[in-house]
């Protein structure tokens, strides 16, 4: 500063008051001094914005503003600029009020020596510069402080809001306005219940004795949205170690916590899987041993006493292979159907199909295997018997649901079996008398290998239900049942037809 040149705006409306201070910088030698004299607040104004200065002089009475006026018109207009003001010997008191406002110094006139003027002038500007050092680290601070996207607060030992940014007044749902000066606990968020203030004051005791104190906290946001906080109250403490000021940090984690929620649920879904597969690899294990022992059995009594087993008892044993490889057959076909449906190789293919003779077909297929006890009796109703549907899926659906209807009539008797192909939908309904299903088994028989509690020694697999329902579904259809344990089971199908309308229509607008 001792060498470069001073950039000085005089702004004095007396013209031998300005002549005298400039004379007395003439006088100060070792410094360069270029002053640019006013006479009126408005020119000095202007200038401002077309030159730099390191100072302002300024007379607070002109001919265009008076008093602390000048000051504040000044200021407004270039904050950056550290002001000195020229008193008259009787208005020390206002220069007074300007040095409590923006003004850095003062200056009596008829006082002003040439060691006293160069040191204001110095310390003025330096004062400035440090000033405006602190303006910039203060502005930088709040930014970070307003721009986080934590929610922060600074508040007293005793609770008080201090400061408050603007995530937490998003996150707390209240006005800047609103909070300075409240204790924390009145904001929206926290009074909802006594509760939750009385532990929130505990707290801010606790962090107001020294301690860091940090919990997950589920609160209501705006909106009453419900958001988990990671929230801490941090004391901020003196050299002494004393807590003078409190740190209040609130994270929204709600996404990190859904994240975790999903993960834990995949995790045990993960599980249920691994369970499953191990129970089926179990299931299927068992149920391939039986009928494989029953052959085995068969062959090794064929082999060591051929001789001695008459015709009769001959084939009773290559019946029981037969039956036993049926078994097998059979269960092969469910696990290969369920894999290639979980693989969602399965597709609804419909074709042309005459509903009656088909259903009528099956029904004496089923009759013949059945031993003789059961009797199946099929209607069909309808105005049209010929239909589009896939023939496969529904040879599944309607076997597994007659063999079930047999097998679970120990006793034997009547099946009724009847199908309605009526508006667009057949309905197909299969009623027995058999043991029925319980209650509480009924929701989820369709779920593989659920099995209900009252099967005793009847085999079987539970996989049956769950194939029907994978080739209902592939037809959009629905399936009900109604049961009553000891009465007896209707399984009724709805399977719509449209898709055969569509596709027909599609025909004949294409032809
Ligand atoms: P499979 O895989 O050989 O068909 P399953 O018959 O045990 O074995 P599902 O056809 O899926 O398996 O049937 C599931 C369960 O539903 C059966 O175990 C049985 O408890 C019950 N169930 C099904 N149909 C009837 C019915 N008509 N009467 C009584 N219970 C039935
Ligand atoms: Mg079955």
């Amino acid at each position: 500063m001792d060498t470069a040149s001073i950039n000085i705006l005089l702004v004095e409306d007396s013209a031998s008051d300005a002549k005298l201070l400039q004379q007395t910088l003439w006088h100060l030698g070792g410094e360069r001094w270029q002053v640019v004299h006013f006479e009126r607040l408005s020119d000095a104004i202007d200038s401002c914005s077309k030159s730099t200065f390191d100072i302002v002089l300024l007379d607070l009475f002109l001919p265009d503003s008076k008093g602390l006026n000048t000051l504040a018109e000044f200021y407004a207009a270039a904050p950056n600029i550290p002001i000195v003001v020229l008193a008259k010997f009787d208005d020390e008191d206002i220069a007074l009020q300007a040095v409590a406002k923006k003004a850095q110094d003062y200056l009596i006139k008829g006082q002003i020596t040439p060691n006293l003027l160069r040191r204001t002038i110095r310390y003025a500007i330096d004062r400035g510069q440090i000033l405006k050092q602190l303006k910039e680290s203060e502005h930088r601070l709040r930014a970070v402080f307003e721009q986080t996207f934590q929610s922060m607060a600074l508040l007293t030992l005793e609770g008080i809001i201090l400061e408050i940014n603007q995530p937490a007044l998003k996150l707390w749902g209240s006005q800047q306005q609103d909070c300075v000066g409240k204790p924390l606990w009145e904001l929206e968020s926290w009074n909802f219940s006594c509760a939750n203030q009385e532990w929130l004051k505990s707290i801010i005791a606790k962090a107001a004795d020294g301690e860091f104190v940090r919990h997950e906290l589920l609160l209501p946001s705006e909106n009453n949205v419900m958001v988990w906080i990671d929230f801490s109250v941090k004391p901020l403490k003196d050299e002494t170690g004393k807590a003078v000021l409190l740190i209040v940090e609130g994270r929204d984690i709600s996404e990190s916590k859904r994240a975790e929620a999903e993960l834990v649920n995949a995790w045990v879904q993960e599980r249920e899987l691994n369970e499953m597969k191990s129970n089926f690899v179990s299931m299927v294990s068992h149920e391939f041993r039986n009928p494989m022992t029953v052959i085995r059995t068969a062959v090794e009594l064929l082999e060591s006493y051929n001789h001695q087993l008459s015709d009769q008892q001959k084939s009773q044993y290559f019946g029981k292979i037969q039956t036993a490889i049926r078994q097998m057959l059979q269960l092969l076909d469910q696990i290969l159907f369920l894999g290639r449906s979980d693989a969602g190789k399965l597709q609804y293919e419909p074709t042309p199909l005459d509903l009656e003779d088909f259903c009528s077909e099956l029904t004496q297929t089923l009759q013949l295997a059945a031993n003789g006890k059961h009797q199946i009796i099929f209607s069909f109703q309808g105005e049209q018997t010929s239909v589009e549907v896939d023939e496969n899926l529904l040879r599944y659906i309607l076997t597994n649901l007659l063999s079930n209807a047999i097998k679970y009539s120990p006793q034997g008797g009547k099946i009724v079996f009847n199908v309605l192909c009526q508006d667009d939908t057949a309905t197909f309904q299969i009623q027995d008398s058999g043991i029925g299903i319980p209650l509480q088994d009924q929701q989820r028989l369709f779920e593989t290998f659920h099995r209900a509690s009252n099967v005793g020694s009847i085999p079987g697999t539970g996989l049956g239900l769950s194939i029907v329902k994978k080739c209902v579904d592939l037809h959009q259809g629905q399936i009900y049942l109604q049961s009553q344990v000891g009465v007896g089971t209707t399984f009724t199908v709805k399977l719509p037809l449209n898709h055969h309308h569509a596709q027909s229509l599609e025909l004949v607008e294409s032809y």
